[in-house]
C-alpha cells in the first residue's frame, strides 16, 4: 500500500500522527500553517489497520491509500518462449 496526501487539503489537525505515529507527523511550515509529512511513503501491512484509521478519521479526507500493483516474479531476465504479444510471428511450416 502507498499514501498520497492531497495537500490542498491537509490543514494539520494531526489526527493521524494520533492513529499512525510510525507513519506520519505534523510539521510546521514557515509563513505557512502545519501539515503533515509521511515518514514512510509505503508502510509495511502490519501498519495497515492503524493507516486506514488515520484515512478514516482525517476530518479534511485529504489521505487515501493506493494499492501498489503486485510485482510480477522475475524469470532470471530470459523472456518467454512464446505467447508475447510484441515477439516475432511464428513461422509457417
Ligand atoms: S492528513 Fe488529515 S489528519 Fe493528518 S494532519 Fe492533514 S488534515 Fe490533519
Amino acid at each position: 500500500m502507498r499514501i498520497v496526501v492531497d495537500r490542498e487539503l491537509c490543514q494539520g489537525h494531526g489526527v493521524c500522527v494520533g492513529e499512525a505515529p510510525e507513519v506520519f507527523r505534523v510539521a510546521e511550515r514557515r509563513g505557512d500553517y502545519a501539515q503533515v509529512e509521511l515518514l514512510v511513503d509505503e508502510p509495511p501491512e502490519r501498519l495497515r489497520a492503524a493507516v486506514e484509521a488515520a484515512v478514516r478519521y482525517c476530518p479534511n479526507r485529504a489521505l487515501r491509500i493506493v494499492e501498489a500493483p503486485a510485482t510480477p516474479a522475475r524469470s532470471g531476465g530470459s523472456a518467454p518462449a512464446s505467447g508475447t504479444e510484441s515477439g516475432p510471428a511464428p513461422r509457417a511450416r
